[in-house]
């Protein structure tokens, strides 16, 4: 007794759900002919559904969201590197400003003498 697996599909037309043969289901996926629904609809797969097709869709979306995710990074990056920028500058100005106040009272303390 040999043994078939089964799987699950849905009519296009009437929406059932039933059962085929796997190995019949990539017959059909490869060769795109008709197969008969249980309702007697006549039912094929188009080519954007044969399984190179979905996979080429997934790494597309894959691709897209890799992209957009890269955008997101460059862009908090950025982002980041404008604030410690910000704050490099504002720790020269209180370093400088700081440095002429010392100045400032250095020259006080000697002008004293
Ligand atoms: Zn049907």
């Amino acid at each position: 007794m040999s043994e078939i697996t089964i799987v699950e599909e849905t009519c296009s037309v009437c929406g059932v759900v039933f059962g085929m043969a796997e190995h019949q289901k990539r017959q059909r996926l490869k060769d795109l002919k008709e197969f008969f629904c249980p309702n007697g609809h006549s039912v094929k797969y188009l080519p954007n559904q044969t399984p190179e097709a979905k996979e080429i869709a997934t790494l597309n979306e894959t691709i897209v969201r890799i992209r957009k995710e890269h955008e997101k990074l460059y862009d908090e990056n950025y982002q980041q590197r404008r604030h410690i920028d910000c704050l490099e500058n504002t720790a020269i100005k209180n370093w400088q400003r700081s440095n002429a106040a010392l100045r400032g009272v250095i020259t006080k303390m000697r002008n004293r003498k």
